[in-house]
């Protein structure tokens, strides 16, 4: 048996391995190129091989790239705080460094839990969160995803937080359609609330638009109203987990902001990065941190790694680099340009069921038979064909929905780097178009 490092191998054995990325290209070994149409895992949000970004960790290198956050804070740290709550909407002022979306989803429930403690109130203990949903690998982030496919394993070992019903459209529980439904799935909290009693419950989890569960997932307007309404109402702190959704991937730097809800507590991640170290954050509101402030004075976390000066000046580069080149600001033109093409595509290969998404974060859900929304058998693995033709076609795409938790269906998400060009948009579906033929050719269709 050759050593190698832990991997799981997603599609098949054969794991190409990589040589260098530019742009929004990959090229591996044998001299391949990929179009990365998923930022590796929405992560690489402003390409590879970006020449300010490699310039400012060289730079932060030089001079210190690791110091203990109990004994030192770094000039790294110090300005991405800042830079953070400058670009963050409301009073989002507290940036907790950590070093995944995993780690940032878990602090933000214990710091929701510590929060009422702080109050002196011990029984707000539990969070609630919707089905459909990931909010991280570790075991109080798990205990939070509505997930069954990855709970599975670990069931003994995770907390029973109960889930409401996602804004799932496409496949309403309700069988309505907003605004008629009057907000079906987002008045469950509601009932949740009333059987659980809010004396139990810390805070309110979720994605904005979801990823991964469920392939891009966005809430008809006025969902995310609702439920801020309804959390505040019953004093139940409204966590945004925008750790896919965040640094810009939507367009704003929240995609909380396209429903105007502010948030109590962030958690980021990925694109924060953008791939280049491993960084995130949890994010907390003024509101949050005073009783916290008042009482023990620091938050009960922490790593090894947190706030170290190495990522942090990473992180502050790709923010620098974001707001120096305008990026966010094109965004919902990129869009727009992408969407209208994917939604061609769906006229030209029925089984594509649904095209949405948010910004540069765009799900295509697949159908076996487009009117009636029958989903493929999970036997078929329609997902991980589509992904692997794409890759032997030369285009990266990022699986998502059905198999992970048996609910929602075969989707991929498409989600390029915030800095595709137009004509990189043209070679994406090309590439796209090519995948589909050869998955209909498979199929038999
Ligand atoms: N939250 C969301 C919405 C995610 O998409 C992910 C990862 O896919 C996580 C949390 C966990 O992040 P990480 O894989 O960096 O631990």
């Amino acid at each position: 048996m050759k050593p190698s490092y832990l991997i799981k191998p997603a599609l098949d054995e054969s794991y190409p391995e990589i040589d260098y990325g530019k742009g929004i290209f990959l090229f591996d070994k044998d001299g391949k190129k990929y179009l990365d149409a998923a930022s590796g895992a929405v992560t690489a949000n402003i390409g590879h091989g970006v020449p300010e970004i490699i310039l400012a960790m060289h730079e932060q290198s030089k001079r210190v790239s690791f110091v203990y956050r109990s004994q030192f804070t770094s000039e790294a740290a110090e300005k991405l705080a800042e830079k953070l709550a400058e670009a963050l909407p409301g009073d989002l002022n507290w940036s907790f460094f950590v070093n995944s979306g995993s780690e940032a989803t878990e602090t933000a429930l214990k710091i929701a839990i510590q929060y009422w403690q702080e109050k002196g109130i011990k029984s707000k203990t539990k969070i609630l969160s919707r089905w459909i949903s990931y909010h991280g690998i570790t075991l109080g982030a798990l205990s939070m995803s509505g997930h069954p496919g990855r709970r599975a394993r670990f069931v003994p070992l995770l907390e029973e937080f109960p889930s409401i019903s996602p804004p799932y459209c496409y496949r309403c529980p309700y069988q309505s359609s907003a605004p008629e439904c009057g907000y079906l799935c987002a008045m469950e909290l509601e009932g949740a609330i009333k059987r659980i009693g809010s004396d139990h419950i810390a805070g309110f989890i979720a994605e904005p638009v979801i990823g991964a569960a469920g392939g891009a997932i966005s809430p008809p307007k006025g969902y995310y109203e609702t439920i801020k309404k309804i959390c505040d109402e019953n004093n139940i702190l409204f966590i945004a987990d925008e750790v896919m959704t965040g640094f810009g991937r939507t367009g704003p730097m929240l995609a909380s902001e396209h429903w105007n809800v502010i948030p109590d507590i962030v958690a980021l991640g990925k694109g924060m990065g953008a791939g280049y170290a491993p960084i995130a954050a949890t994010v907390v509101s003024d509101h949050v941190m005073e009783p916290i402030l008042n009482g023990s004075k620091s938050i009960m976390s922490g790593h090894t790694l947190s706030a170290n000066p190495q990522s942090c000046a990473t992180a502050l580069a790709v923010l620098e680099y974001l707001e120096n080149n305008k990026v966010l600001s094109d965004v919902e033109s990129k869009s727009v340009y992408l969407k209208n093409k994917l939604v061609k595509l769906k006229n030209q290969f029925d089984f594509i069921g649904d095209v949405r998404g948010k910004g540069l974060l765009l799900g295509l859900e697949f159908v076996k038979l487009p009117g009636a929304k029958i989903p493929f058998e999970r036997s078929m693995k329609l997902t991980e064909l589509v992904v692997k033709s794409g890759r032997d076609h030369g285009i990266l795409l990022y699986p998502a929905g059905a198999g992970l938790d048996g609910v929602s269906g075969d989707a991929v998400i498409i989600a390029p780097p915030l800095t595709i060009t137009k004509r990189e948009i043209d070679e994406l579906i090309t590439l796209l178009k090519a995948t589909f033929i050869e998955v209909y050719r498979i199929l038999g269709f």
